[in-house]
């Protein structure tokens, strides 16, 4: 029986030395790290993303703002709302929340943002950087996956990974950052031929794939390490009973919000592996603490502070 890798301890921590730090530079230089959020038309799931990073800032001291812009904005106008940001000397992160209404190329939005302020390691730059193995922010949700690696005393250095994934958010650059650590990275998506006998040849696991449970046991070689990136909201109560039993914290969520959070893994994983992440408290809250980590060093920086 594996055990259970929650991550919220380690982002709590991780969240505590941010703010030291914050409250070092503000001793010192009277200012404060600033963090634009851009939140584009009236996506549930986003405006929940943006309130809690926006939350978060705040707690660590940070200044915070969130552009809402309407679903019908033009692609142009929101570059220039993006250009705006780079220009504004309070702000010193800036984010755009994925997705972005269809008629918007989400990359180009991407492009648009100051790369000294991409504090969500995704553009094209950054990027660029990462596969250089060059100083750069790391993708926030992958240097989550990594510190929680870390931190649980997992060495990557000649491990198999199998990442099932390969969006520009989560498994591309968790490849790249997995690769640069040493390890041996097997990228999985949706064309990948007998993916469970691919993935259970692996040491360490990564789903990012967005599809609830689909990750079983038969999936998993015993005592593999597997962290489960997945967030899916599961409003099948026969679904959240075969997966979770009598659970009364999920009978709440499903009688009080409707849904309940699955992740790409089933929790029966959890018998044969090392370890599992859960979701939630699993690697979500390390990603919201790597987005503040990149804020108050893109602050560092642009601030010229040591
Ligand atoms: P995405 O852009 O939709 O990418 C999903 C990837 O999974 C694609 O590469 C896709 O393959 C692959 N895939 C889908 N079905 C598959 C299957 N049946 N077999 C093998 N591969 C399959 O998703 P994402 O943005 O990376 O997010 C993935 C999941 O992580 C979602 O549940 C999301 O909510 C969650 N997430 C969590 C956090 C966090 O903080 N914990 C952060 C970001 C995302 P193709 O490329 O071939 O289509």
């Amino acid at each position: 029986m594996g055990v259970w890798l929650a991550g919220k301890p380690l982002a709590d921590r991780i969240k505590a030395d941010v703010a030291k730090k914050a409250a070092e530079y503000k001793d010192r230089t009277g200012r404060t790290p600033g963090l634009a959020a851009v939140l584009v038309g009236d996506n549930k799931a986003s405006q929940v993303y943006v309130r809690t990073k926006e939350k978060t800032s705040q707690q660590l001291g940070f200044a915070s703002r969130i552009l809402k812009l309407p679903a019908d904005i033009d692609a142009r106008a929101l570059e220039e709302r993006i250009r705006e940001l780079n220009r504004d000397e309070d702000i010193d992160g800036i984010l755009v929340q994925l997705p972005l209404p269809g008629h918007l190329d989400p990359w180009a939005a991407v492009a648009a943002i100051d790369p000294r302020k991409d504090v969500d390691g995704i553009h094209p730059v950054t990027l660029g950087r990462l596969v250089q193995n060059q100083d750069a922010f790391k993708t926030c949700t992958p240097q989550g996956v990594l510190e929680l690696l870390k931190d649980f005393g997992v060495a990557l250095e000649g491990k198999n990974v199998a990442v099932i994934g390969r969006s520009l958010i989560v498994g591309k650059p968790l490849a790249v950052m997995l690769t640069n650590e040493n390890a041996t990275v097997t990228v999985c998506h949706s064309k990948t031929r007998d993916l469970p006998g691919v993935v259970s040849r692996a040491d360490i696991v990564v789903a990012a794939m967005g599809r609830p449970a689909f990750v079983t046991p038969d999936f998993v070689k015993e005592g593999a390490v597997v962290v489960d990136v997945g967030i899916n909201s599961v409003t099948d109560a026969r679904l959240a009973g075969e997966l979770f039993g009598d659970d009364p914290a999920r009978r709440k969520d499903l009688a009080d919000k409707g849904y309940t959070l699955v992740g790409d893994v089933h929790p029966a994983v959890v018998a044969k592996a090392a370890a599992l992440t859960p979701v939630p408290g699993g690697v979500g809250p390390l990603t919201v603490a790597a987005l503040m980590k990149n804020t108050l060093e893109a602050f560092r920086r642009l601030k010229g502070l040591d």
